[in-house]
């Protein structure tokens, strides 16, 4: 896991080192601050208040809580309600968080147009609700007692804007949402290779306890109950069950961007107690060899009992449904909790197998990688756009969510988001999308950009993303040239850390000390040459 760096926050600037937009060094970094201040001074009288900027980061979903956003907050915050802000002030608190302030500004998040799209989810949501077929799950009581109408819808971006309706915050157990997860926390630890000896990847066509294995004897795959049971087994094996449990925890709050789930003892219990088919399910794979060596039986399914016990609200799990969606880099923190490779691996599962008997028709009709659990749950990954998190306890035959599975039907019935929908360029679905060929070449100048800002934030997160560390612009500067030439010490040695090359040439033949010295940034000169560095 990749540990955000901070950055302190900036002082707040004394009025005597004003100056207006137009009278900076001219160039094309400033012209783009610029250009962000100027949108919010709509009259032009060269200052602007809190709450404009407050305003527009809200209308974009984003929350005051968001830890991409806490240098530019806690900045701001030193102003009061109706206190000027100039464009010297204006650019001393975007500034750490530069990056994001300005996709937010203007409008290039994932979702651009983010009210329109939270009322089209509000009225899906709305026509879902009066849908008020089928039944709790009865098996243990503790689920048999949940108030049955309740139905919440919480949805996640990949740029962190976040939107929630109906029950959102009302907790329920995750239940079988637990195996997509356990799942990538096996692969992460074991690689591909050994996790897939132990467990397959085949659509089992029986049911999600049924008692069978495919022909190699391993369980057919991770999301149905067998093969959630040789995942448990696979992870962290060598610690005892109390640590175990605290990773499992842990990684959860991970990918929820620090929100920590929580644990409902009596489901424990009760799933404890009435777990014949499971303990069938341990005892038929352990008589045919499926374990790893040395694995503890009674303890793997005490230990799978616990992670369905774990219990969350939609808003959380739709935040860990978004790190999926965004390969594994929970949006909210930028931190890398899985591995690309391990999300692709489970989006294929989650849709060839994540909806119980369902799996088949909702990969045919729905065309998105989804997990439900009998508690209500309905996790849904929308790749590269957002996680959604539906929950509304009534379940159909299945075991699915009957709203949950209405909600994704209207859902892609009005956006484009079925996997198969980019066939073609005629369908009349909305796209509410940001064009991804402009998203592309604005990351390029962005990553640039936040270099020569001294973002290291959002430098980690481009990383983290697959970014280019010595990706150069049009002129063959590499961000440690700009790094270098605006002084930012840290920088040049977060990118150096990263792997950058020392000693790359420009299209003028200079290297970044040539710029270090063109500025006379003594501590930078002296950090470059230290590691090597050749005019
Ligand atoms: N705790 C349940 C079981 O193992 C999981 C139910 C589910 O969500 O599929 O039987």
């Amino acid at each position: 896991m990749t540990e955000a760096t901070q950055t302190p926050p900036p002082v707040k600037p004394s009025s005597t080192n004003d100056h207006g937009p137009g009278h900076g060094n001219g160039s094309e970094v400033d012209h783009r601050e610029q250009q962000l201040f100027q949108s919010l001074d709509r009259d032009g009288v060269g200052s602007i208040r809190r709450s404009e900027i407050l305003s527009v980061i809200k209308r974009m979903g984003l929350q005051l809580e968001d830890a991409r956003l806490q240098e530019t907050l806690i900045a701001l915050h030193r102003y009061v309600e109706d206190e000027p802000i100039t464009y010297a002030d204006f650019s001393n608190i975007v500034r750490p968080n530069i990056l994001l302030v300005e996709r937010v500004l203007q409008g290039h998040t994932v979702i651009p147009d983010f009210e329109d799209f939270c009322g089209d989810i509000g009225q899906i949501y709305t026509e879902t609700r009066k849908n008020q077929t089928g039944k709790v799950a009865d098996y243990i009581p503790q689920l048999g007692r949940v108030a049955p109408d309740q139905y919440g819808v919480a949805l996640c971006t990949i740029d962190g804007q976040r939107y929630s309706v109906g029950d959102t915050k009302v907790d329920f157990s995750i239940q079988s949402t637990t195996k997509p997860i356990n799942y990538c926390l096996a692969l992460e630890e074991h690689g591909e290779d050994l996790v897939h000896k132990h467990v397959g990847r085949e659509p089992s066509g029986r049911g999600f306890n049924d008692l069978t294995l495919d022909s190699h004897g391993r369980p057919h795959n991770p999301m149905i109950n067998a093969g959630a049971i040789m995942c448990c087994s696979l992870v962290r094996p060598k610690l005892d069950l109390a640590d175990r449990f605290d990773f499992v925890m842990d990684s959860w709050a991970a990918l929820a961007g620090g929100q920590r789930p929580r644990f409902n003892n009596s489901v424990y219990l009760s799933e404890r107690g009435t777990a014949d088919r499971n303990f069938a399910l341990g005892y038929f794979m352990r008589e045919n060899k499926a374990f790893p060596e040395g694995t503890n039986l009674v303890e793997t399914l005490e230990f799978y009992f616990q992670c369905c016990s774990i219990e969350m609200n939609a808003e959380i799990m739709s935040v860990v449904a978004a790190t999926l969606a965004n390969g594994g880099v929970c949006p909210t923190t930028g931190k890398q909790i899985f591995s690309l490779r391990t999300v692709q691996n489970c989006l294929s599962l989650m849709y060839s197998c994540g909806m119980y008997d369902f799996s088949g028709e909702f990969a045919f009709s729905i065309g998105l990688p989804a997990k439900s659990g009998v508690a209500g749950a309905l996790m849904i990954v929308v790749p590269n756009v957002m996680g959604i998190c539906t929950w509304a306890p009534r379940l159909d035959k299945h075991g699915n969510s009957v709203r949950g599975v209405e909600f994704c039907k209207r859902l892609v019935n009005r956006f484009n988001f079925h996997n198969y929908d980019n066939l073609t360029g005629l369908s009349q679905k909305k796209d509410p999308r940001r064009s991804q060929l402009r998203a592309k070449s604005d990351e390029v100048m962005s990553f640039i950009w936040a270099v020569s800002k001294g973002d290291i934030t959002a430098l980690q997160q481009y990383l983290a993303r697959g970014a280019d560390i010595n990706e150069a612009d049009y002129d063959g500067r590499a961000p440690l040239h700009l790094a270098a030439a605006e002084g930012h010490e840290r920088v040049v040695e977060f990118l150096l850390n990263q792997g950058a090359e020392l000693n790359p040439r420009d299209r003028w033949n200079g290297t970044p000390l040539e710029d270090a010295y063109r500025g006379n940034h003594k501590s930078v000169i002296s950090l470059l040459e230290k590691r090597g560095a050749v005019r």
